[in-house]
């Protein structure tokens, strides 16, 4: 194994290690598991994930509020109905037949 196999800026301080990704031989340090490359690769598919579980978990909360209501808002409650149509002075009957609910 000649100079030529070790990877560009290594130098003699570091161990030659091999990488668990993609087996390419590097110098580094002793804890070192994956060459420079696949190492940027395991970071950002890790920051991408925790962002995804992040944002799954968002949604989650999300659901969850909107079941605790009880309420979907396209679809007003009987009780929401009957409501609006007291505001108005009508009955139950006479909104749902004014405003087609
Ligand atoms: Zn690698």
């Amino acid at each position: 194994m000649g100079p030529g196999d070790v990877e560009r800026g290594g130098g003699a301080d570091g161990i030659t290690y091999t990488c668990q990704i993609c087996g390419k031989t590097c110098t580094g340090y002793p804890r070192s598991r994956y060459c420079v490359q696949c190492r940027t690769t395991v970071r950002r598919e890790t920051q991408r994930k925790s962002k995804a579980r992040v944002a799954e978990k968002q949604r989650e909360d999300g659901v969850m509020k909107q079941r605790g209501t009880g309420e979907r808002p396209s679809a007003p409650s009987l009780g929401q109905i009957a409501v609006r149509a007291r505001a108005q002075h009508m009955s139950y009957g006479e909104y749902v037949a004014k405003y087609g609910i």
